[in-house]
């Protein structure tokens, strides 16, 4: 068993992910001859990045993704920066570590399950907002990175407060707390910036979780 993305939920272990994909669907999602639209990572006929909103927060949500994660279909990371402004991907692992690009400025806090990690709360979205740092990519790949990137220093470890069950579908094994990336960072900004955020973000992943449900269905991937 592997697991692909990390749990963000305060009331799950980390070392209790669930495995995201089935593996048949993981295999048929990851056809290489496939034409992938490189925004959202579904099959080009599929492609879902005309139907996703532009949506204006105060948190600059910076994506750390793995290389790894990079070539996974399942990955809804790259969903939440296509769609919030001021949000990116930034590649880590391996070659591409050293990011020419600097960091959007302001307080640093990262998303992230780790023991030490406090509560996220109302009152670190006040003012002008965070930047909201979300390791994408296993729990160890994310606990790696966290160690070794010069990116998280001096930024605070958090995490999402206990909340319902998730509404991603794709996961053979989901646990009850369990959470994708986009999803977490939903339930983030519904912390730090209200509900209607979380709201529109969970619309956005329904739509991902329904197209990505056809692509499989259809076999367009093959
Ligand atoms: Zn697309």
């Amino acid at each position: 068993m592997s697991a692909r993305e990390v749990d963000f939920s305060a009331a799950t272990a980390p070392d209790h992910r669930m495995d995201p994909l089935d593996t048949s669907a993981a295999k048929s999602m990851r056809g290489r001859r496939t034409p992938r639209c490189p925004g959202c990572w579904l099959p080009t006929a599929l492609c879902l990045c005309a139907e996703l909103p532009r949506l204006a927060v105060r948190t600059r949500v910076v994506v750390l993704m793995h290389r790894r994660e990079a070539v996974t279909s399942s990955n809804t990371g790259r969903i939440a920066a296509r769609v919030l402004e001021g949000s990116s991907v930034r590649v880590r692992g391996g070659d591409r570590a050293i990011d020419p690009e600097p960091l959007p400025g302001g307080r640093r806090l990262v998303l992230f399950p780790a023991a030490e990690a406090r509560l996220l709360t109302p009152d670190d979205g006040a003012g002008d907002g965070v930047v909201l740092l979300v390791p994408d990519g296993t729990w160890a790949q994310a606990r790696r990175l966290l160690r070794r990137d010069a990116m998280f220093e001096g930024a605070e470890i958090v995490t999402l407060p206990p909340a319902g069950p998730s509404r991603y579908g794709l996961r053979r094994h989901a646990r009850e707390g369990s959470v994708c990336t986009l999803e977490a960072i939903g339930r983030a900004l519904g912390v730090l910036e209200g509900e209607a955020i979380e709201a529109r973000l969970a619309e956005v992943l329904d739509r991902f979780v329904a197209r990505s449900q056809r692509a499989r269905k259809g076999r367009v991937e093959d």
